[in-house]
């Protein structure tokens, strides 16, 4: 059976780590939230960042607008925050409503305070292969879920299912930046399955049933990152979690795998970008190495 790679108990760990560093800081860092729209799901998560950031002692602010607010409102409340020099960190919450551009909101955010690491400057610095201000969450949340169960990925054939600007490209270059081989997959790919059972690693970030375990090569490592409901209302990933872990030698599970490790990775660019130049962790060290 293969080894659960538990993205709860690493971010409980990182909290901690995370907790006491705040409480050492004389200031604390303030994170801004834009929620625009009113999709139950992007409540919920901006609900849940308040709530764990303010849990570690990180200030943050929500700032919500209807479905119909205009792109040149929330250029200019971005504009503010930017400008605001108690505002620290700012984040999009994404889908944005359907009639503003989500890159010209992103590229109006200010790199230092940029904490889902998305802007132009940031992605480019990461495909340069230099340092960003900071990684991307749901990317770093992956590599350093790797870190904790000690897989170097130096030289595996990693295949990446899906590329977003959110998760694919960039987890993908990061491990191109570690050395890995890596083969990109999306919806146009054709022998889906003969790429994946060359894999060692596979990441899948599509939000589909894509994955059975015929798909893989037997001692691989299974990162899903899908987060989808079934027919039955029941959260699930990408994977056939049962099927897979009797293949596979670690496997991440939906829940409990990717989702704590993006919140967790949120927090420490959130306090990254407060405290340049010093990672908080042993773990967010090892990533700035490679
Ligand atoms: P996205 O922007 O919708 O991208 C989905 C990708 O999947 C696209 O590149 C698409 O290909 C590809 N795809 C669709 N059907 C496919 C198929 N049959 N075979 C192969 N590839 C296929 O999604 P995202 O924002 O990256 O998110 C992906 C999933 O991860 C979603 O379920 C999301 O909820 C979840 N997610 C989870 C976390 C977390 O913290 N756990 C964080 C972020 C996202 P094309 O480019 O050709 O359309």
């Amino acid at each position: 059976m293969a080894v659960i790679l538990d993205g709860k108990k690493l971010r409980d760990k990182i909290f901690l780590d995370l907790k006491t560093k705040l409480d050492n800081l004389p200031q604390k860092p303030t994170l801004a939230v834009i929620l625009a729209g009113d999709e139950p799901a992007s409540a919920i998560y901006v609900r849940n960042k308040k709530k764990t950031a303010e849990n570690l002692g990180i200030n943050s602010v929500v700032i919500n607008y209807p479905s119909g607010v205009s792109q040149n409102e929330l250029l200019a409340k971005i504009e503010e925050l930017n400008n605001d020099n108690s505002i620290t960190a700012i984040l999009v919450q994404l889908p944005l409503p359907e009639h503003i551009d989500k890159f010209k909101i992103i590229d109006s955010i200010l790199p230092e305070k940029d904490v889902d690491g998305l802007t132009p400057y940031n992605l480019g610095k990461l495909f340069a292969g230099e340092e960003p201000y900071v990684y991307p969450c749901t990317p770093k949340g992956i590599l350093l879920l790797l870190d904790e169960y000690k897989i170097n990925v130096e030289g595996k054939h990693v295949v990446v299912i899906g590329r977003s600007n959110l998760v694919g490209k960039p987890v993908a270059q990061m491990l191109l930046n570690r050395n890995a081989t890596v083969t990109m997959c999306h919806s146009h790919t054709k022998n889906l399955s003969e790429i994946t059972k060359t894999a060692d690693i596979v990441i899948s970030a599509v939000g589909k049933n894509v994955i059975g375990e015929k798909m893989l090569k037997s001692g691989c490592i299974i990162i899903d990152v899908g987060i989808f409901k079934d027919e039955n209302g029941k959260v699930r990933g990408d994977v056939n979690f049962e099927e897979a872990s009797k293949i596979a030698a670690y496997i991440s599970p939906v829940p409990g795998g990717v989702g704590p490790m993006t919140i967790a990775s949120l927090m420490l660019n959130t306090v990254e970008l407060f405290t340049p130049g010093t990672p908080v962790s042993a773990a967010a060290l090892q990533i700035r190495k490679d």
